[in-house]
């Protein structure tokens, strides 16, 4: 047999399900997007100084590296290209249906099959259902009394209005996640005021970003095992900084100091300003964020740094606990994203019309964040659990991929639907949740965690872990009756 396969999404995810699939021989996929490119987060966030907190080297394929990445943590419009190139080198979109969004998918029961329903009202019937819809896709807002009656103009950072013309504006920045940081500091110079509100403050490290010039893309090119040692450098970094998150004590306590001289030294310019913004959580608990340039920001006289709570918004402006209107021309919102709330709005149903959001009515989980119990040939990319506190994320999506690829393959040699054996899943969820009690993601509330303060993004140990045990092995899968 061979399977037909659906892809929902044309993310990092989706490119690299589609490319594995292809590699390992299939071919009869087809991908659906609901915008009209390929790109994922990084079609949609254009805001000025969008960039990866990742250097370039590592946040990309392994098997597609680039030599002309234009700086080490590269920006948003150089990531768009790249991924515009994989898809094309690696004839993705041959196989996507662009501006077709899935609104849900059936498990046939007597068919073993998924019906995937369609935006254009069609229905389309495969025998693999493969979710690469991310988690930072769909943005969130919180729930502030008034949201929507500001006069101005108002803005997600994910969905950035460039005819908005900020310069000699009054601008309201509501967050300081990665966004905020990012875009800050680009918008500073132009408006005229900037009150940024801050919920609670990040750890901030040196960015160690650098130009890639003419010589190092030649370098890079002839001899490419220099770019291998790049990769590999950063690579090291990253899984130090998962170390220190989870195991190791005296690693987070010498970051933590780095990040307080680097915070003072930025803010020395603005007396108070640096007690505003010294984080009160312990450090890692939250993504600890590279950057050089905002803090400086933050210390220009144009830029007010506000820690009271937001009580309002009005159609002023923002008004905060201690009952100051703030007024201001344009509100952007860097609040992030509905990271949780996986597959969402998506309704999946699996064999007797089972709703995959009520077997996660208490969180989402997964089998290494892929496949769920009773979900027969659903897999799931980014899904829950897989998520990294300082890592590269395509790295997990590769390692993903090569579980489909060998899950797929084994569809096809036995022709008979497989789901994870729920013993085999509740054993993983077991594990993983205990190391993240232990984590220091447990010691504060953020995106990481629902509300009852289950993890359901992070993966608790080190990436390389999660290559090492995320492999295929048909003993975890069962067969499901038709
Ligand atoms: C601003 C920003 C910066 C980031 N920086 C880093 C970084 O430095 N390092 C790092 O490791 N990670 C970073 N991330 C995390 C990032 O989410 C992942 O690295 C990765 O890009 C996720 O890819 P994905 O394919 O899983 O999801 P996405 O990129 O979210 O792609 C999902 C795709 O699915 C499509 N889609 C969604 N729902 C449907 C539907 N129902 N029907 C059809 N199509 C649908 C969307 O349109 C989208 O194209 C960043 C995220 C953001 C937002």
């Amino acid at each position: 047999m061979s399977p037909s396969i659906a892809v929902i999404g044309t993310g990092f995810g989706g490119l690299a399900a589609v490319i594995e699939l292809k590699k390992q021989g299939f071919d009869d996929i087809v991908v659906f997007e609901k915008a009209a490119d390929v790109g994922g987060v990084w079609r949609e966030n254009t805001y000025p100084g969008a960039a990866c907190d990742v250097p370039s080297p590592f946040y990309s394929f392994s098997f597609a590296p680039n030599p002309r990445w234009p700086r080490r943590f590269s920006r948003q419009p150089a990531i768009l290209d790249y991924m515009r190139e994989v898809a094309d080198t690696f004839d993705v979109r041959r196989h996507v249906r662009f501006d077709t969004e899935v609104l849900g998918a059936d498990y046939d029961d007597a068919a073993g099959t998924w019906s995937v329903e369609l935006s254009t009202g069609e229905t389309v019937v495969v025998d693999v259902l493969v979710s690469a819809v991310g988690q930072l896709s769909r943005p969130s807002y919180p729930d502030i009394p008034g949201r929507d009656s500001f006069s101005g103009p108002a803005f997600h950072s994910a969905l950035w209005d460039h005819d908005v013309d900020l310069a000699g504006k009054r601008v309201a920045v509501i967050g300081t996640g990665a966004s905020a940081v990012q875009f800050v500091p680009e918008i500073q110079p132009e408006v005229a005021e900037l009150t940024l509100f801050q919920r609670s403050a990040p750890y901030i490290i040196p960015r160690p970003d650098r130009k890639f010039s003419d010589r190092h893309h030649k370098v890079f090119e002839r001899v490419p095992a220099t770019q291998l040692a790049e990769r590999a450098t950063w690579y090291g970094v990253v899984e130090s900084l998962s170390v220190a998150w989870v195991h190791a004590k005296p690693l987070a306590a010498a970051i933590k100091a780095a990040s307080k001289a680097h915070m003072k030294r930025q803010t020395k310019a603005k007396p108070g300003l640096f007690e505003k913004i010294w984080p009160d959580y312990p450090v890692g608990c939250k993504r600890i964020l590279f950057s050089n340039n905002y803090l400086p920001a933050l210390a220009r006289p144009n830029v007010e740094v506000t820690t009271d709570a937001i009580s309002e918004i009005t159609p002023q402006g923002v008004r905060t606990a201690d009952g100051v209107e703030h007024e201001v021309d344009v509100i952007i919102w860097g609040t992030g994203f509905k990271a949780t709330e996986f597959l969402a709005p998506m309704s999946i149903k699996g064999p007797g019309g089972r709703e995959l959001h009520d077997e996660w009515a208490s969180g989402a989980h997964a089998f290494f964040g892929m496949t769920v119990p009773g979900f027969p040939n659903l897999l799931i990319m980014y899904g829950p659990n897989t998520n990294t506190g300082g890592g590269s994320i395509i790295y997990f999506l590769e390692a993903q991929a090569r579980h489909l690829g060998d899950y797929v393959r084994h569809i096809a040699s036995s022709g008979a639907p497989v789901a994870v054996r729920r013993d085999v899943e509740q054993a993983h969820d077991k594990r993983i949740q205990a190391k993240l009690g232990g984590s220091v993601w447990s010691q504060c509330t953020s995106w990481y965690r629902q509300e009852d303060g289950r993890i359901t993004t992070n993966w608790p140990l080190l990436g390389l872990d999660y290559k090492n045990q995320a492999k295929f092995d048909p003993a975890d899968y069962e067969v499901v009756s038709r």
